[in-house]
């Protein structure tokens, strides 16, 4: 019989432990997929040119890795790219990071605007949730994480329905998590941090200074909204 070398058993054995932990892709849209299709009548197309997919690498809450894509303004995705990476090291859970436009996120409502939703996303195009203008996500300047752990919330209303925010469950945000940090110290602002009647833990934005003039053009701005 033929002897087979040590260093080919070596090979097999990395071989089967790498086939045990595969990655995970949950989404891999084409930028044309994620950013111009199923999308309202009264999208931008200056927005959507700027807007770039990003993909990002992340734990489950099965504990395998996942790839996702998070579709955000071109200016933000070193930001995002960076954030994900202490995600991914903090081995913080992510439910899924899919774009709006995935047909997963199409399937729960018209053009994916469920407020039943698990899933971390930046761009969406849609207004603030207590008002009419434009969201900043509707402009790529903001992300939502685990909306399910992170609750939005003013008054009764709380989205997801039925959602509670739990500082000590995984994938919870909290000021003094790794992730939160890793916004603040890249001059993101935390939604978990607003204390003019509405609370948004999942939320984080980001306004560069080079895009002031660019933003206001589509979002006057308002001290009571955010
Ligand atoms: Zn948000």
């Amino acid at each position: 019989m033929m002897k087979i070398p040590y260093r080919y058993w070596l090979l097999l054995l990395l071989l089967l432990l790498i086939g045990c932990s595969p990655l995970r892709i949950d989404s891999q849209l084409s930028r044309e997929q994620a950013i111009y299709s199923h999308q309202p009548p009264d999208v931008n197309a200056d927005i959507q040119q700027q807007l770039v997919v990003v993909a990002v690498r992340y734990y489950g809450f099965d504990g395998n890795l996942h790839q996702g894509q998070v579709v955000i303004h071109q200016t933000l995705a070193n930001d995002i790219r960076n954030i994900f990476e202490t995600i991914r090291i903090s081995r913080f859970p992510i439910a899924s990071a899919l774009p709006i436009a995935h047909p997963l996120i199409q399937e729960k409502g018209p053009y994916g605007l469920s407020a039943d939703t698990d899933n971390s996303s930046g761009y969406v195009w849609r207004p603030v949730v207590v008002g009419a203008r434009l969201s900043m996500h509707a402009l790529g300047l903001a992300i939502d994480i685990n909306p399910r752990q992170n609750p939005y919330s003013k008054g009764a209303l709380i989205i997801p329905p039925g959602a509670a925010y739990v500082p000590s469950a995984p994938g919870t945000l909290t000021a003094e998590s790794a992730v939160v940090q890793a916004f603040k110290q890249a001059g993101w602002e935390w939604g978990g941090n607003w204390t003019q009647g509405s609370i948004d833990y999942m939320h984080f934005q980001k306004l560069p200074a080079e895009l002031k003039s660019w933003v206001t053009r589509y979002r006057q701005p308002s001290p009571l909204e955010k």
